[in-house]
């Protein structure tokens, strides 16, 4: 299934590059009191509400994706995690690159462990990137994402997989600079997720998966997640076993080497196998 948020909070079902609308299904949903639980609701419903998803589906009249606005697939993720240096050549081209390194060491997971993105930072393609500090530089980073659909923590490797509900697109969009990571990569739209999450069960393998993004179509990242030093289910283990995991949690598995800038007027073309593709415009913050 792919699972879409678009306009004001409507959400769709593609199929074969259409767009059905599956809002009504949300009546269905659970009704919550407060304090809510961690977590995003409608991921935490996910397999409950796939045939009224489904239904709903049927029941609409095809709809153009390029005619709507599509927003962050998960609305509500308790936490956002990234991987700091996941593939060796962007590990080589980051120790090779002052403005990336800034004269510090570059390490790999062993010894940062994972980082956190402010929740506030996530968007949609649609809404794009609005830069801050365009005085300095500014880089798309594309990475595969994970959402998690069954909660725990101290995940073991094999269960790992069990875990994941969906997958999607990840920007991590990084201000260089001497601040800790959490800072520089939770600028307010500064974790693009899209166009739309696909399934678990739609990814036979989500540890090779061509992945590239164009910046004015001009290629700058191309690779498989086969080259990510932490992969997808190692990942899960570590994180877990720091924190536990909720239902719509992201992880951000990381990065491959050709991380540039990209500038206010830009557009950032992304796409992965067997999930697809978004466009993803660069704007200037305005204050
Ligand atoms: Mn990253």
């Amino acid at each position: 299934m792919r699972l879409c948020r678009y306009d004001d909070d409507r959400i769709g079902l593609i199929r074969e590059d259409q767009l059905f609308d599956s809002t009504a299904a949300l009546a269905q949903l659970p009704s919550l009191n407060w304090p809510v639980p961690l977590g995003d609701h409608l991921i935490a419903n996910l397999d409950a509400m796939r045939p009224a998803l489904e239904a709903a589906a049927d029941e609409s009249a095809p709809v153009s994706i390029d005619s709507v606005a599509l927003k962050s697939p998960v609305a509500n993720p308790g936490k956002i995690i990234g991987a700091p240096v996941n593939y060796h050549k962007h590990h080589e081209e980051a120790v090779a690159d002052s403005e990336i390194n800034l004269g510090r060491e570059i390490k790999t997971i062993d010894t940062y462990g994972l980082f956190m993105k402010a929740n506030s930072s996530l968007v949609g393609p649609s809404e794009g990137v609005a830069l801050h500090f365009t005085d300095r530089r500014n880089d798309h980073e594309v990475e595969l994402a994970m959402v998690i659909g069954k909660g725990g923590a101290d995940i073991s490797r094999a269960e790992a997989m069990h875990h994941v509900a969906a997958y999607a697109i990840g920007l991590d969009m990084t201000v260089r600079g001497t601040e800790d990571r959490s800072l520089r990569k939770g600028v307010d739209t500064y974790s693009v997720l899209g166009p739309w999450l696909v399934t678990a069960d739609e990814i036979a393998n989500p540890d090779a998966l061509g992945l590239e993004i164009l910046v004015n179509k001009e290629m700058r990242q191309k690779s498989n997640t086969a080259n990510l030093i932490f992969d997808c289910a190692k990942l899960i283990e570590y994180a877990s076993a720091f924190m536990t995991l909720y239902p719509g949690d992201i992880i951000m598995t990381g990065t491959p080497e050709g991380v540039g800038p990209v500038v206010p007027g830009d557009t950032m073309q992304a796409r992965i196998e067997g999930i697809g593709s978004m466009s993803v415009p660069v704007r200037a913050h305005v204050t």
